[in-house]
């Protein structure tokens, strides 16, 4: 039986961090869209849960973001304003490690460059003004102002909820089964129903290699696990106080975390990779997971028990450049692709889901966006077999 109309101008193939805030612009901007996800509301299975992300903008990671995540940032905290709810909380963050490693390296060029507020702090410096966090010897921080703490199942709710109230239709547990495209239309198909649009967005994260398997992306899924870990001294931790971090310590020891909103510090790091696929990773909590992350707790954080509390499995979806992907297929004109993660891009999903809808109506986005182009891999496979 067929939900609603059969006929869309877009339709946006999963609803996560990246789909429903595609979902919510192209309502926005008029479109009439159909939003299918295959679970259910804020689910636990991909990689937009969890309670918390960071937000940072001096991004090591390259000054072609810095565009991007102001965007992003206007947009979270109107967001925030037109739902009502709680999207945002700026808290300052500190990139730490020694200076030449690529976190601190990195997000001091990108301030430069991009013109950011910033400090570079000593380990000194950074013990007197934040006694959380004890550094090494050689260590040093680079402090970003305007960073702080995105709240995830909020930013999908409002969204969601924005989108419906702008006329779209959202279903969720309605898997898509198929799809095809030619020049006149997209064709989308479930268990349920045939729905036409004129334009597909994919944006189905850790599934984004099942549902586009046509573009052989070269995106692979790692498991990932979170902790919380309680405050022990009173408001040392408390998001007015402790900024969120991230902590490099070399290629296998990054570490990141965020204040305690009330369920204790969260701590994350990227100790060794774990490859995974999205139906048959292994999300059983194993005490080798945890060890590094309480060992990095006990030795660098003041204020924090190294006992978690609490835990949560997450994947990243990473492209071996650790950049997004992001437009147009290139045989497909029809179709966009997006896979917003490496690990850092639920910051960006608002901004993502404004290009995605410039892009659906076929109107410049005013960005570069030659960085995330689905087609980098064909042509680093044909250059390097040439
Ligand atoms: C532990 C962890 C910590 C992170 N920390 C940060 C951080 O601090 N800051 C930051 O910016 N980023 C962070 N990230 C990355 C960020 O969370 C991701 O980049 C972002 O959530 C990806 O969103 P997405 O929409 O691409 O994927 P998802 O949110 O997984 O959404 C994809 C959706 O598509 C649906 N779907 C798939 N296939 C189908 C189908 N066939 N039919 C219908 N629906 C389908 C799925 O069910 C899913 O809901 C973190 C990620 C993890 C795992």
């Amino acid at each position: 039986m067929t939900r609603g109309r059969a006929s869309y101008d877009a339709i946006v193939v999963g609803l996560g961090g990246a789909g429903s805030a595609a979902a919510y612009h192209l309502a926005l901007a008029g479109e009439r869209v159909l939003g299918l996800e295959q679970f259910g509301p804020n689910h636990a299975w991909g990689s937009s849960h969890g309670r918390t992300r960071i937000y940072r903008t001096a991004y090591f990671e390259g000054p072609a973001y810095v565009p991007l995540v102001r965007r992003a940032q206007e947009l979270w905290h109107q967001l925030e304003e037109t739902s009502g709810r709680r999207i945002i909380q700026p808290t300052g963050g500190l990139m730490i490690g020694r200076p030449g490693t690529p976190t601190v390296a990195g997000a001091r060029r990108t301030a430069e460059m991009g013109r950011l507020a910033h400090e570079v702090l000593s380990r000194d410096e950074v013990q007197q003004r934040f006694p959380q966090f004890r550094l090494q010897p050689e260590e040093v921080a680079l402090f970003d102002p305007a960073a702080g703490v995105l709240f995830p199942e909020n930013c999908l709710e409002a969204h969601a909820a924005g989108a419906v109230g702008a006329g779209a239709e959202i279903h969720y547990g309605e898997p898509v089964k198929r799809w095809s495209a030619n020049s006149e239309a997209v064709v989308v198909e479930t268990p349920s129903a045939t729905y036409r649009g004129r334009s597909l967005v994919i944006t189905a994260g850790p599934w984004t290699t099942r549902v586009m398997a046509d573009l052989h992306l070269p995106l692979q899924v790692e498991r990932q696990f979170v902790l919380w870990f309680p405050s022990t001294a009173s408001d040392l931790a408390s998001p007015d106080r402790m900024p969120v971090f991230l902590w490099d310590r070399g290629p296998s020891e990054h570490t990141y975390g965020i204040p305690d909103f009330g369920d204790g510090v969260k701590v994350g790091s990227w100790f060794g990779k774990r490859a995974a696929s999205p139906e048959s990773a292994d999300r059983i909590f194993r005490e080798q997971d945890a060890d590094p992350v309480r060992r990095f707790v006990a030795s660098s954080l003041s204020g924090v028990s190294p006992r978690e509390t609490a835990y949560a499995s997450c994947l990243y979806t990473n492209a071996p450049d650790q950049h997004f992907v992001l437009g147009r297929h290139p045989r497909r004109r029809r179709v966009i692709v997006v896979s917003a993660c490496s690990g850092h891009g639920f910051k960006f999903t608002s901004v993502i889901g404004e290009v995605i809808s410039h892009l659906a109506r076929g109107e410049p986005t005013g960005y570069d966006l030659s960085l995330f182009d689905p087609n980098r891999f064909d042509r680093n496979r044909r250059a390097s077999k040439s």
